[in-house]
């Protein structure tokens, strides 16, 4: 059985407490690795040892930082495979979908390669006399990385990507449900020539590690990734520090199928919206709202869909569905099935554990459609995380709208179709971070990301998110000096 311990300062180092959990495979029931359970006195080690590390990686010329990350671009293909393996045996994913990420990566860690030596700040026009003003933008310290089990590369890399480049080092925590890939991914930034100390790694539970990297006093930022529930603990508890903080939360995104859509198209994207990744994905498209004109024929053809998808070994690359990534999930899942029908929503489509072919010891959830969904119920207001999709009928682009929008979360929504001038109109009135129109799940590196009201608060991915791990400097150079009044504002 393969022992990881936590990786501090360039090295591997056992926990404190000498403790180390379980990591279970969820398609297989076994436990597959055990893992380190850092507790504070690890915690401040690893922020220790990024905190040393800072002012060296930040003195080094951008341009070479760049080319450190490039490097480790280079090395995450060539293993993209393997890294791909261990985050299907840590969270039951598809391995067609988890080698998709890893193998996409790579890009991550180019482009803000490529960033690190073009952070510009401005020479600024002045008012004042015989000064010149001018901004740099400096990193922030030792920022702490908290990710969550469904994606934790893909996750990773949308902050450690940034956050290296600006020069800041950093301290992560894995899901405890999912630490496997992170750790394997040190021997790959330490191959690449990341300086010791620069990334560290603690393992262990949100309320032990987690929270002891939100509190320590020389942590600058955190940028968590996770559901809103903690979203908002740690955003209370880095208040208390006084830090920054970017949040990537939940969603319960509207996926809103118009009568003049491409239907064909538009089941395929409510199939990938809610049944890919079992659900468990934070912009899954888990509100299907569809025109009452097409309702009953575009809900005929989702069925036939959803029934010959294929659940199953997550391995196999014919599986269309894998099981769940964790027991507490699965119990949620499946309570949030029966909250739909006390609800009075109507089940049209499975509703049940799967326990038939291919399910092996895993917690497989049966895809599951509600119809007759008001937007009032819980089943539509409340993320399942999940492979349960909630329909809604509208009559008009306003209704449409307003059920959209009447939500706490606005992370992304899908639109279908063909009507320019519809596009335009919703995409401007929806209040969410991503629109998709005719596609669902579309994301780059290129492209920012990140949500409205309860979903979140920053933006990870395009030039912008450089700055999130950025602090700006003005500086004023008086270019004549003089005795002037000191005791009036200059
Ligand atoms: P979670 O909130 O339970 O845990 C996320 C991480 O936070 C884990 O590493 C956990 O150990 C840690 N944590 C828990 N309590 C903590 C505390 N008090 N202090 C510090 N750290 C703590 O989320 P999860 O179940 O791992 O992930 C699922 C959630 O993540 C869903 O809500 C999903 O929508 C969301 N998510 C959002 C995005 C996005 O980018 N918007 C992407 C993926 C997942």
């Amino acid at each position: 059985m393969k022992q990881y311990d936590l990786y501090i300062n360039g090295g591997w180092v056992k926990p404190a407490a000498g403790q180390w959990f379980d990591s279970v495979n969820p398609y297989t029931g076994e436990v597959w690795a055990k893992v380190a359970q850092a507790n504070a006195a690890d915690v401040d080690k690893a922020v220790a040892a990024a905190k040393a590390a800072f002012e060296p990686w930040s003195a080094v010329k951008a341009s070479a930082r760049g080319r450190i990350l490039m490097k480790l671009a280079d090395l995450v293909e060539v293993e993209a495979e393997r890294l791909g393996e261990i985050e299907v045996r840590d969270n039951g994913k598809l391995y067609a979908e988890m080698l998709g990420q890893t193998r996409y990566l790579a890009q991550w860690y180019r482009y803000f390669g490529g960033l690190a030596d073009k952070i510009e700040g401005a020479v600024l026009p002045t008012d004042k006399l015989n000064m010149f003003n001018f901004t740099r933008f400096e990193p922030l310290g030792v920022v702490g990385l908290i990710t969550a089990w469904n994606s934790p590369l893909l996750l990773l890399a949308y902050k450690l990507a940034p956050a290296l480049a600006a020069g800041n080092t950093a301290v992560i925590k894995p899901s405890e449900f999912t630490s496997a890939s992170t750790l394997e991914f040190m021997a790959l930034c330490e191959k690449a020539g990341l300086p010791k100390g620069v990334v560290n790694v603690v393992t262990g539970f949100g309320a032990g590690a987690g929270a002891a990297l939100v509190d320590h006093p020389d942590v600058a930022k955190i940028s968590f990734t996770g559901s809103d529930v903690t979203g908002q603990k740690i955003y209370e508890a880095a208040a208390r520090g006084l830090k920054r903080v970017s949040l990537e939360l939940g969603g319960k995104s509207p996926n809103i199928v118009f009568e003049d859509a491409d239907i064909e198209a538009a089941v395929m994207g409510a199939i990938s919206g809610i049944f890919a990744a079992t659900g468990q994905t934070c912009v899954a498209g888990s509100r299907l709202l569809l025109q009452r004109s097409i309702h009953d024929r575009f809900v005929d053809r989702l069925l036939a869909v959803a029934k010959a998808a294929k659940v199953g070994d997550p391995m196999a690359l014919d599986t269309n569905v894998g099981p769940v990534t964790t027991e507490p999930q699965y119990r949620k899942i499946l309570g949030y099935i029966e909250i739909a029908k006390q609800e009075g929503a109507r089940c049209v489509l499975g509703g049940e554990p799967y326990t038939g072919p291919g399910a092996n010891r895993g917690l497989f959830v049966q895809p599951t459609i509600f119809t007759d969904v008001r937007n009032d119920m819980r089943i539509a207001q409340e993320e399942v995380f999940g492979p349960v999709l909630a329909v809604i009928p509208f009559d008009d682009e306003a209704e449409a709208l307003r059920i959209a929008n009447d939500i706490r979360f606005g992370l992304a929504a899908g639109v279908w179709t063909r009507d320019v001038g519809r596009m335009m109109r919703m995409s401007e009135r929806l209040r969410v971070g991503m629109v998709w129109v005719n596609t669902y799940r579309t994301v780059s590196y290129m492209a920012p990301f990140g949500g409205y009201k309860r979903s979140g608060i920053g933006r990870e991915n395009g030039i912008d998110a450089i700055k999130e791990y950025l602090q700006v400097k003005t500086v004023w150079i008086a270019t004549e000096t003089s005795a002037a009044n000191p005791f009036v504002l200059r």
